[in-house]
């Protein structure tokens, strides 16, 4: 099924191996979950966020959003086009939730006036903080033109995926992108890359509130694979969730 391929990176969520073909990667999605203050496993989340991120992405590049994503391989990899990593999280919020409603003084739930976009520094060691757009070209992580691009790709994204979620019953509350630079002969373009998952959206139930995202696992609701698995069975993704056996292989790398 796999080659012995050279492992590039391991982070809280993914792997990262060297890809078949030059300028590709191989993204390997595990179980493993890390948020402030809690790690664990999600049974066959791995599983859910290669289907969801596949499902998302494929549309965005339909809709000539770019993004890196080029196929799912198997169960857990898909292969993605190589980018030089912006370090930058770029988070979209609708609704207040989380830390931007707590540091806001604002009640989880209520209405913002528009979308509003910000960026974090993608800094492990100094907790991934929230930083301004003045640091962002003076560090020259990001130049004023990569972030236009950034911010308009975003909000394009905001809107095609609200009305996505919208359509199956569940709202988009929030979301944290990342981009990288794709490089061809002659142009550079800024590319979405990572995921597109329960792990980085926040999506709550129109109806009754009820999350179906990380935050399960990040405020110990319990049902946190149920709720990804709402996620992928809405999308269409996961018809016959019942009969895909969502345990984690041993990885063969
Ligand atoms: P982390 O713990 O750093 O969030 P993850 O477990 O999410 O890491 O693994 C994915 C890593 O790979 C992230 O650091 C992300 O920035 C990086 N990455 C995502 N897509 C690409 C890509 N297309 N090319 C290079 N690096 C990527
Ligand atoms: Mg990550």
């Amino acid at each position: 099924m796999m080659s012995r391929r050279r492992q590039i990176y391991e982070g809280k969520a993914k792997v990262l191996f060297e890809g078949p073909e030059p300028g590709t990667l191989v993204q390997y999605f595990k179980d493993d979950a890390a948020t402030a203050g809690r790690e664990g496993v999600i049974t066959g989340k791995g599983v859910l966020n290669n289907r969801i991120s596949e499902y998302l992405m494929s549309r965005l590049n339909e809709l000539g959003i770019q993004t890196h994503f080029v196929r799912r391989l198997n169960m857990r990899e898909q292969l993605v086009r190589e980018l030089e990593i912006i370090p930058l999280q770029v988070m979209v919020h609708n609704v207040a939730a989380g830390a931007f409603a707590t540091r806001l003084g604002l009640a989880e739930g209520s209405a913002l006036p528009r979308s509003i976009i910000e960026f974090y520094y993608k800094n492990a060691g100094l907790g991934d903080p929230l930083v301004a757009e003045e640091h962002i070209t003076a560090f020259g992580w990001a130049s004023p033109h990569d972030l236009d691009d950034m911010m308009a790709m975003a909000l394009r994204v905001n809107d095609f995926l609200s009305g996505l979620f919208l359509g199956v019953g569940i709202r988009l509350v929030d979301f944290k992108l990342e981009f990288g630079r794709w490089w061809t002969s002659d142009e550079m373009r800024i590319v979405i890359a990572d995921e597109i998952s329960p792990d980085c959206c926040r999506l709550w139930d129109l109806k009754t509130g009820e999350k179906l995202d990380q935050d399960r696992f990040r405020e110990d609701l319990g049902r946190v694979e149920e709720a990804y698995q709402e996620v992928a069975r809405r999308l269409g993704i996961l018809p016959e969730a019942g009969a895909v056996d969502l345990k984690a292989p041993k990885m063969m790398q």
